[in-house]
């Protein structure tokens, strides 16, 4: 087995009394996580599970989780990670576009699970421990090649409905190595995770390279601001992962200026650029951020901005990784700014079932970002503005395309359009701009509530307001720039 699966039993080998993982005062060495996820493998071949199934996981950051994955691994199938802030029909369409036979599922999860007629369910417990201590701890002789799908990822789409990014065992194992090129991960790093695992950025880019490392990876399954600063200081975290946000909120703790945080070398912060003041209050407490950006589509990585350059190149996403290439595709000759494709050891293969996006998100071999970037005369890639609409809040990407849809099924909504306005506190938060339908009479809430349940949470605008008309192109398209100048203001 060349796969990720692989790992635990490598490491095993190599640390098998250091810390993998510590979960709410729980602490699995490598040894006992290589034994959990070979009895996991049995037990889900025992269920039926063959090389190329999905196997999908729903529930909070948990050991469960890494040891669902890693189990998936060894047997040669496909894991399929699934955003718990989802809405049940949501969650419904990942499971049944996937595939998947098993869920293997947290308590929280237990009423869901049991709705669910398709995949069998897998409750994590005593129960389920109890089925492990009947299997054998030596993972099953699978062979798994660097070309075998180890994951599918969902991200939602401008076409509104989630794609599942088909993912290889090479492509997580090469982005695994660029971040340990151009990061900054050590042997026996302690990693800080509260970002959820079921995002690229928290699984790919800080939890595997640690366990890679041999590192210990300190999971909570919520973000306290308060109770991360008790953990640095505690167990002493050298390495922590977040999204702006978060670090805004850990900063805004009365404790901040005098935690004891000398133990801490990495911030790394995805998905967004980190505010130049951000960086600035960090700075006095001599920490510096390492900014990453990629996609879910590239396993996720493609840049990286080290924190040496974060106030010399304010904004900027850094110079592409080790392993990865970048082209810039510009209007009318200018080869400095426009959409930026990427191609590379880390780029899926394709998304899942859907031949025509998959077609269409590539351009002779090079994969489509969506993103428009602007390249330096030193070569540090910063990203301008984007081509596809969308919509980044607290770290969370929102398609408004994907609640237009929902919207349009409102009976009193004629027209409507979803655009971001500014946030002081998520970044971006979502607003509806509705047209009622001619003779329909409805109030903002009335609209709003109609959301509830069918939409994540965090999908669900902050405000709607009304208009008469939206402006739309000859081909009957949301004109959406017009749009977010005239109602994008925040009220
Ligand atoms: P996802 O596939 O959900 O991981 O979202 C990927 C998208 O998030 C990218 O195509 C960008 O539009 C945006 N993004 C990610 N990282 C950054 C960053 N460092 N700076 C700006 N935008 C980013
Ligand atoms: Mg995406």
């Amino acid at each position: 087995n060349h796969g990720v699966g692989s790992w635990t039993a490598r490491r095993a080998r190599r640390t098998p009394h250091r810390l993998a993982v510590i979960h709410d005062g729980v602490r699995i060495t490598y040894a006992e996580l290589h034994d959990r996820t070979a009895r996991l493998a049995h037990h889900l071949r025992h269920l039926g599970v063959r090389p190329g199934d999905r196997v999908a996981f729903l529930g909070p950051n948990h050991p469960s989780f890494l040891e669902t994955f890693f189990a998936a691994g060894q047997l040669g199938a496909v894991f399929v990670p699934l955003n718990t802030r989802l809405a049940e029909p949501e969650l419904r369409f990942c499971l049944a576009d996937s595939g998947a036979s098993v869920l293997v599922h947290t308590p929280d999860f237990e009423h869901f699970a049991r709705s669910c007629t398709v995949p069998r369910p897998v409750a994590v417990g005593s129960g389920l421990d109890k089925d492990l201590a009947a299997c054998t701890p030596v993972s099953p002789d699978v062979p798994v090649t660097h070309a075998d799908t180890a994951i599918i990822m969902y991200t939602s789409g401008t076409t509104g409905r989630p794609k599942g990014a088909v993912l290889s065992h090479g492509n997580l194992i090469w982005n695994s190595l660029n971040t340990l090129v151009d990061g900054e991960f050590a042997d026996g790093d302690v990693t800080l995770l509260s970002a959820p695992l079921f995002h690229t950025a928290a699984l790919n880019m800080t939890c595997l390279p640690t366990l890679l490392k041999g590192g210990t990876l300190v999971l909570e399954e919520t973000f306290s601001p308060a109770r991360t600063l008790d953990l640095v200081e505690r167990l002493l975290v050298t390495v922590m992962f977040g999204v702006p946000t978060m670090f805004q909120q850990i900063s805004a703790q009365p404790r901040f200026a005098d935690a004891d945080l000398s133990s801490l070398r990495i911030l790394l912060c995805g998905g967004a650029p980190v505010p130049q003041a951000l960086i600035r209050t960090y700075q006095q407490r001599g920490l510096g951020f390492i900014q990453g950006y990629g996609m879910t589509e590239t396993s996720p990585g493609v840049c990286l901005l080290d924190a040496e350059h974060a106030l010399d190149k304010p904004g900027s996403a850094g110079l592409p990784h080790f392993f990865s290439d970048i082209r810039i595709v510009g209007h009318d000759g200018d080869a400095s700014r426009g959409e930026l494709l990427v191609e590379g050891p880390n780029v899926m293969s394709g998304y899942w079932n859907l031949p025509e996006e998959t077609a269409a998100a590539f351009d002779d071999g090079w994969f489509r970002s969506g993103d428009v970037a602007h390249v330096d005369e030193d070569g540090y890639v910063t990203i301008v503005d984007r081509t596809k609409d969308m919509i980044i809040s607290g770290g969370e990407n929102i398609y408004p395309a994907e609640i237009e849809n929902v919207l349009y099924e409102h009976p009193a909504v004629g027209d409507c359009a979803v655009i971001g306005v500014r946030d002081e506190k998520w970044g971006e938060v979502p607003r509806a701009v509705v047209v009622l339908a001619p003779g329909a009479v409805a109030s903002a809430e009335d609209i709003l509530a109609s959301l509830d349940g069918r939409l994540a949470r965090y999908k669900i605008p902050k405000s709607l307001v009304f208009t008469d008309a939206l402006p739309r192109s000859g081909a009957g398209k949301l004109l959406k720039p017009h749009i977010r100048d005239n109602f994008g203001t925040p009220s």
